[in-house]
């Protein structure tokens, strides 16, 4: 255990777990979960109960669920996706990485890097450095502050420069290990945005768009937010590939 994620009770509830999913892990069939809680506020977030919620609110399991689900798949499940919120949040982090490895598992780790340190621990550490990470770059760095949440702290690092500094981190990973992810949030997402964003990836990188969908947003004006249009979202990614050649929507 790493010294900076507590000690953790196995049988209380800490997220929402897909059993199989085809989609969460490329190239493997998976068992996603969903780790409460996150340090961001992105206002077209549509997993409110996840972040603001408590897993009463969902159909939660616990710890030692979601390993015995493990092993009970691990003949038929390759990969064990950590999504959130945040997982760099939770202290189950550690031991569901060691425990899944543990069972034959490939992780993947989807992640904001806004808990730069410890996601600077979980990489350099070889016992826990994820098989794969997926990172979110939600917009310009200089725009970070419009996304609202506790992740920058008085005195800590600015979001700006954590997002820079993650992006950087997982940069120096093999690109079979990585992939950029960004969500076309009018809003928060322009051709601007696009390329200041395009610069801080390596030329190598997988950078995968989503088009923004208007519904169960945690700022409920978002709900009434028009996504962009099929020709906007084309021309966006243009752009993005005149930079990143593997800018592909998903
Ligand atoms: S990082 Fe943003 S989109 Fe992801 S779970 Fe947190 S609030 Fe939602």
């Amino acid at each position: 255990m790493i010294d900076d994620f507590p000690a953790v009770d196995e049988e209380k509830k800490i997220g929402a777990l897909i059993k199989t999913s085809l989609v969460d892990f490329p190239g493997r069939v998976a068992a996603a979960l969903f780790l409460q809680g996150c340090n961001l506020r992105c206002p077209y977030c549509y997993n409110t109960e996840l972040v603001t919620g408590k897993p009463e609110d969902y159909e939660a399991v616990s710890f030692k669920q979601v390993i015995e689900h493990l092993k009970k798949r691990a003949s038929v499940l390759t990969g064990f996706v950590i999504s959130g919120g945040e997982p760099l949040l939770s202290p189950y982090l550690p031991r569901l990485i060691t425990e899944s490895r543990g069972l034959g598992y490939k992780i993947k780790l989807d992640t904001n890097g806004l808990m730069f340190d410890r996601l600077e621990r979980i990489i350099t550490d070889p016992e826990l450095c994820p098989d794969y990470i997926a990172l979110d770059v939600k917009t310009s760095p200089d725009r970070y502050a419009d996304l609202g949440g506790a992740h920058s702290p008085a005195g800590q690092m600015s979001a700006q420069n954590k997002i820079k500094k993650a992006v950087e981190l997982v940069s120096s990973l093999p690109p079979e290990k990585r992939e950029f992810r960004t969500v076309l949030v009018p809003p928060l997402v322009s051709r601007s945005d696009i390329d200041s964003i395009a610069k801080l990836l390596p030329q190598d990188a997988s950078w995968y768009f989503a088009q923004f969908r208007n519904e169960n947003c945690l700022d409920p004006s978002y709900n009434d937010l028009t996504p962009y249009t099929e020709e906007q979202v084309e021309e966006l990614i243009r752009a993005a590939k005149e930079k990143i050649p593997n800018s592909v929507l998903r």
